[in-house]
């Protein structure tokens, strides 16, 4: 039987808490239903300490999404588990993830280190009384003592940790190096079997992915990642690109993961549409370079027969008219890509915006010319 690697999805959570990629709460909830089809393991939904909104939006998360395990974050204090647990406890499968501060992880003092490393326990104790799963992260541990991360691991897990997880916080680590502390934790820390080992990579120095693989390859089971690698500075391990190198490259990896790989584009395409951030267009796996089709390609055209199949000429009309008063006057070609993206974002939002007819205009424009399809994805 061959080995499964866990995808841990934190887009919702740490991609989304990154400036310039906001979601409001109903595309939140769109985009974890996207991500649940997309064949994630865990979804991590938010961060339900970080305000009232946001934990009624995980709260609606758990209740209505199925399939993932449904994650949250909690701060290591006990009326903060409680409170995650609140959120997250109508789900099926409901994970608490509690963590350390990189100030307990980077103790010298021998103290400080004993009461921190109590602490951990003590949360995850109190998390795993009210559910079967809980993850742990030490903040930064990769620029930490690796000696101390791992008796913090043995801790938590004999606390009743089910995952632990080593976050490269600040995307420090080497890919050998990072894989040299995954086989050090299997080595050093006793009761590890008991539990799921999981890295978290930054991609300050652009080795988020590689920095994954490697510790796939050292044997963790689990890794975070984000859609189009989105996150704090220069983002997370993209989900998109683990998975294909994964798939792409199985005589090197040899494990198996449940994503669909048919969902990464239009779960990419979601993610841009709703963030109003769009990849670079040599994005490995998604960018718009790397789809490259043919001037006239299959793409471009499955999207206006759509929309003729839809039969909506009386829509795009409506759309025509709409953009004349804004003075923008596209061409029928123009108008039919506009079309079609038109239609795509009013699946996912009711109202469509003077800004976003600016915006569809302009993507009508460059599929027309062979650039980019009506959603804003480059094709050539
Ligand atoms: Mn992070």
């Amino acid at each position: 039987m061959s080995e499964y690697v866990k995808i841990f999805d934190t887009t919702l959570r740490d991609g989304e808490e990154a400036p310039g990629f906001a979601l409001t709460s109903p595309q939140k909830l769109e985009m974890a239903h996207q991500l649940a089809r997309l064949g994630l393991d865990v979804l991590e939904a938010g961060f339900p300490a970080a305000s009232e909104e946001e934990f009624a939006t995980v709260q609606r998360i758990a209740r209505e999404v199925r399939s993932p395990i449904i994650a949250a974050l909690a701060p290591p204090v006990e009326a903060e588990i409680d409170r995650v647990w609140d959120a997250i406890k109508q789900a099926e499968r409901p994970r608490i993830h509690t963590f350390l501060t990189a100030a307990d992880v980077h103790q010298q003092g021998a103290l400080g280190r004993e009461r921190a490393k109590a602490r951990a326990a003590a949360m995850v104790a109190r998390a795993r009384n009210l559910t079967n799963e809980v993850e742990f992260s030490p903040i930064d541990a990769t620029r930490s003592d690796w000696a101390y991360v791992s008796e913090l691991f043995g801790a938590v897990i004999d606390a009743g940790a089910t995952t632990v997880n080593i976050p490269d916080t600040c995307g420090f680590a080497q890919p050998d190096e990072l894989a040299a502390m995954v086989t050090y934790m299997f080595e050093n820390v006793s009761n590890i079997a008991r539990a799921t080992l999981s890295v978290h990579c930054h991609n300050d120095l652009g080795l988020a992915v590689a920095n994954s693989l490697a510790a796939i390859k050292a044997g963790v089971r689990q890794v975070h990642c984000c859609m189009n690698g989105i996150g704090e500075r220069a983002g997370n391990a993209a989900l998109e690109e683990i998975v294909m190198a994964l798939s792409v490259r199985r005589d090197q990896h040899a494990v198996d993961h449940g994503i669909n790989l048919d969902q990464l584009l239009p779960t990419s395409i979601m993610l841009q549409q709703f963030t109003g951030v769009t990849v670079q267009p040599n994005k490995a796996i998604v960018g718009l370079n790397a789809y490259a089709r043919d001037k006239n390609g299959l793409h471009g055209e499955a999207m206006v027969e759509d929309a003729r199949t839809y039969g909506l000429h009386s829509g795009r009309d409506t759309l025509r008219q709409r953009l004349a008063d804004l003075g923008l006057l596209l061409t029928q070609d123009e108008l039919n890509y506009a079309f079609a993206g038109y239609m795509s974002l009013t699946d996912y939002q009711g109202e469509v915006t003077d800004e976003d007819l600016v915006q569809i205009a302009q993507n009508g424009r460059r599929a027309a010319d062979g650039v980019f399809d009506a959603i804003g994805h480059v094709y050539r």
